[in-house]
């Protein structure tokens, strides 16, 4: 096990944790970096980003991040990768330490940025695992404009899901919202709103049970509740928005959570806990991208720094 003392240890190398990691070196603050995985976070996987100003013409999410991890390696900051923290502590004498561990390393350090990303959740269904990034996605903000005159599927009947699908219908020719309930979860202005759109087309009352295609998604399988009816439903495109995950578990009992698990920040990002900062899409951010995350990273940064000096 090795043992490392430093001021601060940003937990995750995805946009918020490597937009901290900038702000940290640029602050002189003596800190690691860790991610559990490869650094550069869930966009990786993505073919194209879109929204990150600058990056208009096709840069894939792989490229993006290399960019930016090459940026945090280039002022000679080692990201520690493979390196899963599973546990944090705070020291209960001073409780101006905190003990973060992984398999391999215990770090001893004044102040942590929980930076560890969200997970969509999944229907996990028959077909989806072999088709995610291939025509089933879970950002219309981020893939949307790639379906101009086709025809997608939103998955899901809360805010989230009504709210994307009215982005969607900005290019799709048509959007079918499938909610597996008689009634849908989002608030009535916003389903007036969907309900007014030429382009929705609402299957309430419907589960997914299995996706089909070759090398992209082609088709849905549709299973009525009522009736028990099967049907199948040719697309283009699905949205899954069934919910998703903040990755904020190893805070449990450390920190407050909204209902949703996301981590509660003041506008400096600092949690309920001093010295704990959360930033990105595991804390209750209204916007989840590349730019908000890489954003966070930077005031969260900002604001250790000041906790730092005034400790
Ligand atoms: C398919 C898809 C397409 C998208 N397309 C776009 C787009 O085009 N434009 C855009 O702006 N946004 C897009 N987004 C959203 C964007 O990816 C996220 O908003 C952004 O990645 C959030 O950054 P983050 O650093 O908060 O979290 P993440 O990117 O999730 O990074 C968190 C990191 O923390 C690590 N981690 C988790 N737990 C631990 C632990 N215990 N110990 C150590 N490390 C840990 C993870 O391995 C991960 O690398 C897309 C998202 C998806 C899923």
């Amino acid at each position: 096990m090795q043992k490392i003392n430093k001021e601060l240890l940003i937990i995750g190398a995805g946009p918020a944790g490597l937009g901290a990691a900038i702000y940290a070196y640029r602050a002189g603050i003596n800190f690691s970096i860790t991610d559990k995985y490869v650094a550069g976070g869930q966009i990786i996987t993505t073919d194209e980003i879109d929204n990150y100003p600058g990056f208009y013409d096709n840069i894939s999410g792989f490229d993006l991040m290399q960019n930016v991890v090459s940026h945090v390696k280039k002022f000679g900051v080692e990201i520690i990768e493979f390196c899963e923290i599973s546990d944090i502590k705070i020291n209960k004498s001073t409780k101006r330490i905190f003990i973060c561990s992984s398999e391999n390393y215990q770090f001893r350090v004044k102040s942590i940025i929980f930076a560890t990303g969200a997970s969509p959740k999944r229907l996990g269904v028959e077909g989806e695992d072999g088709l995610i990034g291939k025509g089933i996605s879970f950002c219309a903000t981020c893939d949307g404009a790639l379906y101009k005159d086709k025809e997608v599927v939103v998955i899901g009947g809360g805010n989230a899901a009504i709210e994307e699908a009215l982005f969607l219908t900005k290019f799709a020719s048509k959007v079918y919202l499938i909610h597996r309930r008689e009634e849908l979860r989002a608030s009535k202005a916003i389903q007036e709103k969907g309900f007014a759109s030429s382009k929705m087309n609402f299957i309430l009352n419907t589960e997914i049970i299995k996706f089909n295609g070759k090398d992209r998604v082609e088709e849905i399988i549709l299973k009525d509740k009522k009736t028990g009816d099967i049907k199948n439903l040719k697309v283009d495109g699905v949205f899954e928005y069934v919910g998703i995950n903040p990755n904020s578990r190893l805070l449990s009992g450390l920190v407050d959570f909204d209902e949703y698990g996301a981590i509660l920040t003041d506008k400096n990002l600092q949690t309920s806990v001093a010295g704990i900062f959360a930033a990105g899409d595991v804390r209750n951010t209204p916007l989840k991208q590349v730019i908000t995350a890489t954003a966070d990273g930077a005031i969260a940064a900002t604001s250790a720094e000041k906790y730092l000096a005034n400790l």
